[in-house]
């Protein structure tokens, strides 16, 4: 039976359930901690508020979240136990690194001028895979790559590779940031040359952009692609992602498709839309629990069955974490 790495222990892929592919607890951009004036990490506090928020989201059946956080951005394991005992949710933890712009790319740009850095990275995936992370004894499950605007530089491509290599080796999912919707089929490819399995891919934010024929391009890689910031309507309207799901899943992609909402709470000094979410009536909308809430009744309204739904909510993130 295939066995998936959660912050308390293995569990079988069966046991996923309904499943939010791309999440956060927290995040915090390197050099949010060397603000003077930023707001302290309160473990305690923030597992709280993180506990409520799935507790709601877990009213409507949701069981497991995949924490897309990368080693870069404040990944913190004591939180994500403490949310998953309190609220009885399988938390997946991610190994990986973010893109080169926003991440703490510094370390690796550095060594490469002297070391095999993809060797170095996939060393540090397959320890926190196969070890855990730090001495926690917690395992990741997941590994995330991402690239940015337009572009995989040459660090985001060490990192992919190193990403690929991995999969290749112990089978464990890669999940991505593509920014604005970017380098979809690029990432597909790249993971694919190094010897991923297809199956086993998500290219993330593919709601980056409303374009059906670049969504398409995707597709045809064989990966699975993850309309994973609803909620978010600055970055892109619910409507267009709305009406670009409802096209794809009228011609056949139920089960290829994945929905979330790249959810967080972004560490540092307040942000405008921590004080109130009714403050900022764009975001209103983005939380844990707005797939089930607003979405999915709207998919339904446009006529999507049950059985769709299902596949997109649970039998995809099954197929995904399932090696063969
Ligand atoms: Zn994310």
């Amino acid at each position: 039976m295939a066995k998936v790495n959660t912050v308390l222990g293995s569990i079988s892929t069966d046991e996923l359930g309904v499943t939010l592919i791309h999440e956060h607890l927290a995040t915090g951009f390197p050099g949010w901690e060397y603000d003077a004036l930023t707001v302290p990490y309160d473990r305690e506090v923030i597992g709280k508020v993180c506990a409520e928020a799935l507790g709601q989201a877990k009213g409507y059946g949701l069981k497991t979240m995949v924490d897309a956080t990368p080693n870069d951005l404040h990944r913190d394991v004591e939180l994500a136990k403490k949310v998953s005992e309190r609220t009885g949710l399988n938390i997946i933890l991610a190994t990986g690194l973010y893109k080169e712009a926003d991440g703490a790319s510094g370390y690796f740009r550095f060594r490469s001028q002297m070391f095999d850095t993809v060797t170095e990275i996939y060393e540090i995936f397959m320890k926190e895979i196969t070890q855990g992370i730090g001495d926690t004894g917690v395992k990741a499950g997941v590994i995330k790559v991402a690239t940015g605007h337009g572009c995989i530089s040459a660090y985001e491509e060490s990192v992919l590779r190193a990403a690929a290599r991995t999969q290749k080796e112990i089978g464990v999912p890669i999940i991505t940031h593509t920014e604005a919707g970017t380098m979809g089929p690029e990432q597909a490819e790249l993971l694919i040359s190094e010897g991923a399995d297809p199956r086993h891919i998500v290219i993330g934010h593919m709601c980056g952009n409303a374009n059906l024929q670049y969504h398409s391009s995707v597709l045809e890689k064989g990966v699975y692609i993850a309309f994973d910031r609803l909620g978010t309507e600055p970055l892109m309207p619910d409507s267009l992602r709305k009406a670009c799901i409802i096209g794809l899943l009228g011609i056949g992609y139920a089960n290829r498709i994945m929905l979330s909402h790249d959810y967080t709470r972004l560490l540092g000094r307040p942000w405008p839309w921590d004080k109130s979410d009714s403050l900022n009536p764009l975001i209103a909308n983005w939380s844990y629990s707005h797939v089930f809430k607003n979405i999915i009744p709207a998919l339904k309204e446009a006529g999507v069955s049950d059985d769709k739904i299902n596949t997109m909510m649970v039998e995809n993130p099954r197929c995904l974490f399932t090696r063969e």
